[in-house]
């Protein structure tokens, strides 16, 4: 008779089990196929940093704005040697950033020269990749240089969400 009774006890849980599975059955999906589908971060969400050094004036507003120390930039000089409102090359270490928007703030042009794009997908396979540079021509993802290469390099471990970044 206990057996009889266990078996009914397991069945009437079963049916629990599976009126919920069938309630959630045919209502739209609240999760994605990651990575091959992704979802956009909210608009002021932080991501990577970009940079575009044909909007820079080199004013050195971000670099005072930062609290980690993590920008740099040398100004371009014209054929005189003077120095320019433009940058030479540019350069911001994600080691040390922690993401909080205080040099995009403080950027004065418009649209921002530098700027946090929604790319969450930023991996860093040694530590000279994680100091990203700009100089003129690059694109605004910049590129980081392999002192065992001897060379420039686009970042790989960076996958730009959107083909176009937003930009205030
Ligand atoms: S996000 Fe903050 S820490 Fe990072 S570069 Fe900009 S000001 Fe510096
Ligand atoms: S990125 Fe913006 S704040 Fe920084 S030097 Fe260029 S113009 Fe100035």
């Amino acid at each position: 008779m206990e057996y009889f009774k266990n078996v009914g006890k397991s069945f009437v849980a079963i049916l629990k089990g599976l009126r919920v599975t069938f309630k959630y059955l045919l209502k739209p999906a609240v999760t994605v196929q990651y990575p091959d589908e992704k979802l956009l971060p909210f608009e002021r969400f932080r991501g990577a940093l970009l940079f575009d050094a044909a909007t820079c004036i080199a004013c050195n507003l971000c670099i005072k704005a930062c609290p980690s120390d993590c920008i740099a930039l040398e100004n371009a000089t014209n054929e005189a040697g003077k120095k320019i409102s433009k940058v030479a090359w540019y350069t911001i270490d994600f080691g040390k950033c922690n993401f909080c928007r205080l040099c995009e703030e403080a950027c004065p042009t418009k649209p921002k020269a530098v700027w946090h794009s929604l790319d969450y997908e930023l991996v860093f396979s040694n530590r000279e990749e994680m100091v990203r540079s700009w100089r003129k021509g690059d694109s605004w993802i910049g590129v980081w240089y392999d002192s065992v290469r001897k060379q420039w390099r686009a970042p790989e471990g960076q996958l730009p969400l959107l083909p176009e970044p937003q930009r205030h």
